[in-house]
């Protein structure tokens, strides 16, 4: 991804028209993997590079820690993300014919100043910090 979606989203619906590229699903959209949480596709998530100085979503969003730090869509990562696929975390989109569009099929953009202590942690996207 890119950035996360967590436990503590309380699905006031602000952060997903705010999305340049659709990212978000609600909570009542068949491909969430959660039921009482909105979601990120990292496949489709480029942290708002070539759209906004910062995360969008996090702008929008009322609840600290809601929206938080995770690793890039990179080939790096490619493991981190079929695994989470594979465990439930992760609803990655499957194309006909390229199969899952993990990194390894579709590399996203991210934000290189991101460190990766802070992705590796899930930090709190910097609004409250
Ligand atoms: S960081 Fe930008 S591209 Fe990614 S989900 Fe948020 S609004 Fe969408
Ligand atoms: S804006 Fe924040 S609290 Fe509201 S649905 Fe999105 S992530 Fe959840």
């Amino acid at each position: 991804m890119a950035v996360k979606i967590t436990d503590e989203c309380i699905s006031c619906e602000a952060c997903a028209p705010e999305c340049p590229v659709a990212a978000i699903l609600d909570e009542g959209n068949e491909k969430n993997p959660f039921d009482n949480l909105f979601y990120v596709k990292p496949e489709s998530c480029v942290e708002c590079i070539g759209h906004a100085d910062e995360p969008r979503c996090v702008e929008a969003c009322p609840t600290e820690g809601a929206i938080v730090w995770d690793m890039p869509y990179t080939l790096e990562f490619n493991e981190h993300y079929r695994d989470g696929h594979e465990s439930g975390v992760y609803n990655i989109r499957e194309h006909k014919k390229k199969g899952l569009m993990l990194p390894e099929q579709k590399e996203q953009a991210f934000i290189s100043e991101v460190s990766m202590s802070d992705r590796e942690s899930n930090a709190v996207i910097g609004r409250w910090s």
